[in-house]
C-alpha cells in the first residue's frame, strides 16, 4: 500500500485536533489530519446541547484556577497565547458570531454546534490540511527520522505527529483512549483515568423521589474523607430517576470518582449563615406560632423539595409553636448539611470529559511537545487536563491545539 508523506500527522478531529491541523497548516506545512470516525468532531455536535459552549468570558488567573492548581499552571502558556477573546475572535473570523449567555459561557448566536464544527473544517480546508476520515491509526513508530503511522488505508510518513485522540468520555463519539497506547509505546505515564462531568448515581430514595424537580441557588459541595470541602457550586441541580444531574452535580463527579466515592453536601440557603438562619426562625416562630415548619424555608425552593427537607428533620408534625431547641437543630442540618452518599457518577458513557490521561510533567507546556520523543506533539483531552462545565473544556482543547499547531 502507498504511503502518504507530509509534514505533520495528526491523530484526531476532535476540537484539538481540527484546531492544531489548521493552524500546522497555515505555517506553510503539509498536514495529513486522522479520523477514525466516518465525520470528524462528533463530539462538538453533541456538545452544550447540541449548542455548543465553545468558550467562556472568564479570563487571567480566574480562567486559569477552573482547571485547579496543576493543570491551571500547565496552561498557562496556552491559555495566554490563546485567551477566550482570541477564541470568541477566531469562530467571528471564521463566520460564526457567538454571544455570551448566563454564567460566562459563549455560544454561537445560531445555537447550532454545527457551525462550529463546520468553521473548523473549513479552517482545514482552506489552509490546506487534509482530513482523512475513516482513517484510524492504528500504530506509531519513530524509525529514528520520522514517525510512520500505520492506518487501514496505508502508512502516513512525517517529521512531527500530533496527537488529539482525545480521552475516554462518550465512546460513542470514537474517544475510546486509543491516544494513552499510543503515548505509552514512547514512554509516557498515563495517570488513573476517572469519568468527569457525569450525572451522579444516588440511592438515598429523599432524592429519588423529587425526581423532575431543577433547584436553583442551592449550593452543592463534594466533602473530602475528613468532610473537607472539596468543591463548591452554586448551579442548577436536577433530581432524576438515577440521582442528581445538572451543571452542579456534573461538575462534583470527578471529585468523587477520584476519591472512590464520597459524600456530597447540599446547603440549601447558603446565603445565609446557620446562625442567621436559626435567629430569624426564632424571629418568625414569635410571630406566627400557628403556621408549620416548611414554612421557614425559602419560597423559591419547590414544596416537593421543602416536604423533603421537613421530613429528614422529622419536623412534618410540628408548628413554630412548639418548634423547640433539637428541633431547630435538626432542620438547621437538614437545610444547610444534608449529606448524601455517592458512589459513583453513571460513568464514562455519560461523561462529558476525561479527568487523567497523559501525565503533564511529561509534555512541554510552552510548545506541547513530547519530553520523551522529540517530534511529538499532544494536545485536548488526552492530556491529563479536565475543567469544569461552561465552555472550559473546548477553551482548553482549542489552546493547546493552538500551541501544539505552532510548533509541530
Ligand atoms: C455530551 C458532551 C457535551 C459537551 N459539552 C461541552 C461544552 O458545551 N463545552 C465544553 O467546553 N466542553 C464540552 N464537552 C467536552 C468537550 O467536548 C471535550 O473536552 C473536547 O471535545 C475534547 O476535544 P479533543 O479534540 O481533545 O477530543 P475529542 O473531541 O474526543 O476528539 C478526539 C477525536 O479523535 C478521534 N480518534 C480517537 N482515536 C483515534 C484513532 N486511533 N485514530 C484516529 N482518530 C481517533 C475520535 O474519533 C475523535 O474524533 C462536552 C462533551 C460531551 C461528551
Amino acid at each position: 500500500m502507498t504511503a502518504h508523506e507530509v509534514d505533520v500527522v495528526v491523530a484526531g478531529g476532535g476540537a484539538a485536533g481540527l484546531f492544531a491541523a489548521a493552524v500546522a497548516a497555515r505555517r506553510g506545512r503539509t498536514v495529513a489530519l486522522l479520523e477514525k470516525s466516518e465525520r470528524p468532531g462528533l463530539k462538538i455536535l453533541i456538545s452544550g446541547g447540541g449548542r455548543c459552549n465553545l468558550t467562556t468570558t472568564r479570563s487571567g488567573k480566574d480562567l486559569e484556577r477552573q482547571y485547579g492548581e496543576r493543570r491551571g499552571r500547565f496552561l498557562r502558556h496556552a491559555l495566554h497565547l490563546l485567551p477566550p477573546t482570541a477564541v470568541v475572535e477566531h469562530f467571528e473570523r471564521l463566520g460564526v458570531p457567538l454571544r455570551e449567555e448566563d454564567l460566562e459561557k459563549v455560544f454561537p448566536i445560531s445555537q447550532k454546534a454545527r457551525d462550529v464544527l463546520d468553521a473548523l473544517l473549513r479552517d482545514c480546508r482552506d489552509s490546506g490540511a487534509k482530513v482523512h476520515a475513516k482513517t484510524p491509526l492504528l500504530t506509531l513508530r519513530h524509525d529514528g527520522s520520522h514517525f510512520v503511522a500505520s492506518t487501514p488505508s496505508g502508512n502516513f510518513v512525517s517529521q512531527s505527529f500530533v496527537l488529539a485522540t482525545g480521552g475516554l468520555s462518550y465512546p460513542k463519539t470514537g474517544a475510546t483512549g486509543d491516544g494513552y497506547s499510543i503515548a505509552m509505546s514512547f514512554g509516557h505515564t498515563i495517570t488513573k483515568t476517572f469519568p468527569a462531568l457525569a450525572p451522579l448515581r444516588v440511592e438515598e430514595p429523599w432524592v429519588r423521589n423529587l425526581q423532575g424537580i431543577v433547584l436553583h441557588g442551592v449550593e452543592l459541595s463534594s466533602l473530602d474523607r475528613l468532610g473537607k470541602v472539596l468543591t463548591r457550586r452554586t448551579r442548577p441541580i436536577l433530581f432524576t430517576h438515577k440521582g442528581l444531574s445538572g451543571p452542579a452535580p456534573m461538575d462534583l463527579a470527578g471529585d468523587i470518582e477520584e476519591q472512590g466515592g464520597g459524600q456530597v453536601r447540599f446547603d440549601f440557603v447558603p446565603e445565609m449563615s446557620a446562625e442567621a438562619l436559626e435567629a430569624q426562625w426564632l424571629d418568625a416562630a414569635r410571630s406566627h406560632g400557628k403556621r408549620g415548619v416548611a414554612s421557614l424555608l425559602p419560597a423559591t425552593l419547590p414544596d416537593r423539595a421543602r416536604e423533603a427537607i421537613v421530613g429528614i428533620a422529622q419536623c412534618e408534625t410540628l408548628t413554630l409553636a412548639n418548634f423547640d431547641r433539637a428541633a431547630r437543630q435538626r432542620l438547621l442540618r437538614a437545610t444547610k448539611d444534608l449529606r448524601v452518599l455517592v458512589r459513583h457518577s453513571l460513568g464514562f458513557d455519560h461523561a462529558e470529559v476525561t479527568r487523567g490521561g497523559v501525565a503533564l510533567d511529561e509534555v512541554d507546556p510552552k510548545t506541547m511537545q513530547s519530553r520523551l520523543q522529540q517530534g511529538l506533539w499532544l494536545c485536548g483531552e488526552v492530556l491529563d487536563i479536565d475543567g469544569p462545565i461552561g465552555g472550559f473544556n473546548f477553551q482548553a482543547a482549542f489552546a493547546t491545539g493552538r500551541v501544539a499547531g505552532s510548533h509541530a
